[in-house]
């Protein structure tokens, strides 16, 4: 293609609306353009960028097995109110009435709509197991739409969907999945991770997400490098490696209650008293669907509320307000400790506490601390433990004995769960099984976020100059800048020559025959990204030479014409 004939809007300023490192190479090198706040339109070079996404994750699912389809974006609100979604998925859901005021929704995704589906048209185990993908548009009414494609309103989401008789044959297609996934993501070039996910709201078991490693990622990973163990860390465990304590010995230190004007936090408190956080035991309030549950930690460790949450199996939980936790407790907030609780408080203990011992905590009186307390002699040992703690970095690693875990930031590109009869019996999808008996099926379902690809990838894979693309995704595969074009024939004459060899050997090629310094030639392709460069000028071709530079290196080299036709072959 040729740039002079090209819609190619370039940006010499960063936008102020862009934060992200992604967010400002895409705007300034013509990929896309906002429209309004998380919807943008795709420009030429976008376009292809996604078009390659969309090629590897179909060409992955297709090879595993999964079949195209095509469904519609505006779903009729009979089905989410089958499925009890109408009511249940807020207000990212964008409703619609048509002119019959009938309720529609844009699709944020389409469990309802492929249930309906399959139970229309399954009828027999001997059609199963099915798995039904299609690439698409889908439309969130996000709270807080940023980061351009990061988080837009309406972007790209491949989605699938697969349909079973039973655990294992379920078992066996998110297999075939998580393994697809791991596929698309190696071929795209993306350093990844795929993690251990709660998967929330969605309902279902079990669930993986895969996440693009990246500081400016929303999401935070737990890991290790000696095993494939890697968590959200909402979910992380750490190896427990601390013994429970025993008995206090005969001489142990005995209670004493101290003065402690003003001291609230942990750390004033282990500044104030003289000893370490780790042996401070600190007490949250919580409430459990709004029931009273007392928390106890270490003073070091933080507490992980996802973790908590799914440990008690309840389905709301949050922090108490001050006045709700002085209510139920006692005792003023800042001085709340596990000794001398309201007796009908139920209390929950982290794990890692069995084995502190002579520990301090509030005294559940104003300006009061206690120091030198022994579970089982001064007061009982809790009656109920569990994981509590969010993990740090250094944790012993839970899967392998001798890593420790690693904490990174990353961007969520793809998902898959373990739906089971979620949908499936809220919307009867049954087929008959071999022995001719009614069976609600079983269902997984399997993301993969093609348009935040195109980001997450900018965010991993750029330098000061602008995007380096990996070639898997590059918009074109080679750039030509052919210096001063419009007063040199034998210049364009030659640079269009290898743009036409190129193309006709399949390798994507942008000619920049614009009329521009060779600074702003040069300045151009390296901010759009493309993988090969190759300069044309007079000075080279009296040489009989040209110059060629990839776009990961400093360095540039002269080539002859040959030498350079080897160099790329294999691009594409
Ligand atoms: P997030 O936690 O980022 O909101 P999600 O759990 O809502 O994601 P899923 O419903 O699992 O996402 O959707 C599948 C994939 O679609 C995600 O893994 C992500 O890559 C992509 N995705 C989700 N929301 C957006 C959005 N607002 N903009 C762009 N891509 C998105
Ligand atoms: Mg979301």
């Amino acid at each position: 293609m040729r740039a002079s004939q090209s819609f190619l809007p370039l940006l010499k300023e960063t936008p102020a609306e862009a934060e992200l490192v992604s967010h400002q190479l895409l705007l300034r090198g013509g990929f896309i353009r906002r429209l309004a706040s998380g919807l943008y339109t795709w420009l030429p070079l976008g376009l292809r960028v996604l078009r390659r996404v969309e090629q590897v994750v179909r060409e992955e699912m297709d090879r595993s097995g999964a079949q195209e389809i095509l469904m519609t974006v505006v779903q009729p609100a009979e089905l989410w109110q089958e499925s009890g979604r109408w009511d249940l998925y807020g207000p990212e859901l964008l409703r619609l009435k048509d002119r019959h005021q009938r309720d529609f929704c844009l699709g944020p995704t389409h469990e309802e709509v492929i249930s309906d589906l399959a139970r229309r048209e399954i009828r027999s185990y001997r059609q199963l197991p099915v798995n039904l993908y299609q690439i698409q548009t889908k439309f969130r009414d996000e709270i807080r739409p940023r980061f351009g494609l990061m988080r837009a309103r309406e972007f790209i989401m491949k989605d699938a969907y697969s349909f079973h008789m039973d655990q294992a044959s379920l078992e066996e297609g998110y297999r075939a999945m998580y393994e697809a996934y791991g596929r698309v993501f190696q071929r795209l070039g993306l350093d990844y991770r795929a993690v251990e996910a709660d998967s929330g709201a969605i309902g279902g078991k079990r669930s993986h997400e895969f996440h693009v490693l990246a500081d400016s990622g929303e999401d935070t990973i737990a890991f290790c490098r000696h095993c494939d163990y890697a968590a959200n860390v909402e979910l992380a465990e750490s190896a427990q490696k601390e013994a429970a304590s025993g008995s206090p010995a005969a001489d142990a230190p005995t209670p004493v209650l101290v003065d402690t004007p003003g001291i609230r936090t942990v750390a004033a408190q282990a500044e104030h008293l003289g000893i370490e956080p780790s042996r401070i035991v600190k007490t949250i309030l919580v409430l459990a669907d709004e029931r009273p549950l007392l928390l106890l930690l270490r003073g070091d460790d933080e507490l992980n509320l996802v973790k908590t949450q799914r440990h008690l199996g309840c389905t709301h939980l949050r922090l108490a307000t001050t006045e709700e936790a002085e209510e139920h407790t006692g005792a003023p907030v800042g001085f709340i400790g596990p000794r001398d609780l309201p007796p009908d408080l139920p209390v929950l203990a982290d794990l890692r506490l069995r084995a502190v011992q002579d520990f301090s905590s509030g005294a559940n009186r104003r300006d009061m601390h206690w120091l030198h307390l022994h579970w089982g002699r001064d007061l009982p040992w809790p009656e109920r433990w569990a994981d509590l703690r969010a993990v740090q970095a250094g944790d012993p690693c839970p899967r392998c004995a001798s890593g420790h875990l690693e904490i990174c930031r990353g961007i969520e590109v793809g998902h898959v769960f373990q739906l089971g009869t979620r949908y499936s019996e809220k919307l009867g999808v049954r087929v008959l099984d071999e022995g001719g008996r009614e069976q609600t099926v079983l269902m997984g379902c399997y993301g993969i976020g093609v348009s935040r690809i195109v980001a997450a990838t900018v965010e991993q894979s750029h330098d000061e100059r602008g995007i380096v693309w990996p070639e898997a995704l590059a918009p074109f595969q080679v750039g030509i800048v052919a210096i001063n074009a419009r007063k040199s024939p034998a210049v364009l004459a030659a640079a269009v020559e290898l743009h036409d060899r190129l193309e006709a050997a399949g390798i994507s090629t942008l000619l920049d025959d614009r009329d521009e310094r060779p600074g702003v030639q040069f300045a151009t392709l390296d901010l759009i990204g493309l993988p090969h460069r190759v300069v044309v000028s007079e000075k080279l071709l009296a040489q009989g030479m040209l110059e060629y530079r990839a776009r990961r290196d400093t360095d540039h080299q002269l080539l002859a014409p040959e030498e350079l036709w080897q160099r790329l072959q294999g691009a594409s």
